[in-house]
């Protein structure tokens, strides 16, 4: 075991701080990296301030971080697939079970007993695992992704958790060329979304509360933008995309939205606020549109989504961060003032 330097919070209502945690040796299937760069994603700061409290409880203390770009330092007797030296990531898993049905199909997402890569029961230690705010990070091999060597380090790190949240449900309803194609709220996630909708060859259309975001979502790859307070913006688009992908963090009127489907249409929530939205029952039966939730990927879907990335070179828009400055990002992401992820340079927590 060894003692490796983290952020973490001790509390829902604590800063992130300095500290060390345990890390468990590599055992033969595993991979020990040192993290370069680590993404911030919303979902960090909701489970940092327990707002999913209702589906998950947080334990603290909680080092959050799940978009970890590494380079690997060490591997066990049977690994195969790295070796010292390579480039590696980790997204928001570090394990499942392996057998059940989801498993077997490649779906490791949707196990019952997915270990996620921060607050979800550590077999190895006991406690939670923990995320990678972090010098290093240890992984069984499987759960380990390639970076393609094109991409800029700083900028893949966002692909393991807003690019696969993106790309997974755009591939899983058919999102193609030609198809006009909605992203609601340009945070990390939906500025991904629109990154690669664009790629897919989608008329892709941004709706954000952020008028000073217009010109950037054009630069991304929209082809439209709405600023979602204007009715009569909003009112020109009614009943007309296939799809919709809605990656707001807080509450909102998803019905706006859900009335912007053509028949068939389909929009997929993932966006997780902490309180449930109000549906209306009319806006999805006129029209036989349908409204979906969709996690991340699974690991084959994520090294599909990398190469993908890697061969239309897409990353993610970053602002490149010390750790130290984790908590202020925290504040500018309630702000929506974030252009389009922070990552973080993880050599600053050296200096701690
Ligand atoms: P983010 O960077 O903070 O972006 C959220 C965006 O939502 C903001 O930039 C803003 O866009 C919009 N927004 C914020 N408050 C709003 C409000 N009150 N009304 C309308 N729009 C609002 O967050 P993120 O990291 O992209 O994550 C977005 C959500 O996805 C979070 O809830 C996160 O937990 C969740 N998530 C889910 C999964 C999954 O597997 N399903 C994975 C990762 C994250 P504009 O300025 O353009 O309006
Ligand atoms: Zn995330």
């Amino acid at each position: 075991m060894s003692n490796t330097k983290v952020y973490s919070a001790r509390s829902a209502t604590s800063p992130l701080a300095s500290t060390t945690i345990r890390r468990r040796d590599p055992t033969k299937q595993d991979i020990e990296m040192d993290i370069l760069f680590c993404g911030i994603c919303h979902s960090d700061l909701h489970t940092v301030r327990n707002e999913w409290s209702s589906v998950m409880s947080t334990v603290y203390p909680c080092t959050p971080g799940h978009e970890i770009v590494g380079r690997v330092t060490r591997v066990g007797s049977a690994v195969t697939k790295f070796k010292t030296g390579d480039l590696a990531a980790v997204g928001c898993m570090v394990d499942s079970d392996r057998t059940c049905p989801e498993c077997k199909a490649g779906l490791e997402q949707f196990c019952p007993n997915i270990v996620l890569t921060y607050n979800s029961p550590d077999k190895h230690l006991g406690g939670v695992t923990y995320g990678g705010y972090s010098e290093s990070i240890i992984v069984d091999q499987n759960f380990v992704l390639r970076v393609p060597a094109n991409l800029d380090p700083a900028g893949a790190a966002p692909l393991l958790c807003a690019g696969i949240t993106t790309y997974s449900p755009m591939r899983h309803w058919g999102v193609t060329g030609g198809q006009k194609v909605g992203v609601v709220g340009l945070g990390g996630l939906g500025h991904m979304a629109v990154k690669l909708a664009h790629a897919l060859g989608a008329h892709v259309v941004v709706f954000t509360t952020s008028l000073n975001k217009k010109d950037d979502a054009l630069r991304l790859g929209a082809d439209e933008v709405v600023v979602s307070r204007n009715a009569a913006e909003m009112q020109k688009h009614a009943g007309s995309f296939h799809f919709i992908l809605d990656a707001v963090s807080a509450d909102h009127d998803i019905n706006a939205y859900i009335q912007m489907l053509r028949r068939d249409g389909n929009i997929t929530l993932v966006g997780a606020p902490p309180n449930p939205l109000a549906v209306s029952a009319f806006a999805l039966i006129l029209g036989r549109r349908s409204l979906s939730g969709s996690p991340i990927g699974g690991i084959a879907e994520t090294q599909e989504m990398l190469d993908f990335c890697g061969s239309h070179n897409i990353t993610a828009d970053v602002e490149v961060i010390p750790i130290q400055k984790v908590n202020e990002a925290y504040e500018r992401l309630l702000k929506s003032d974030v252009k389009y992820r922070f990552s973080i340079d993880m050599a600053s927590l050296k200096s701690e």
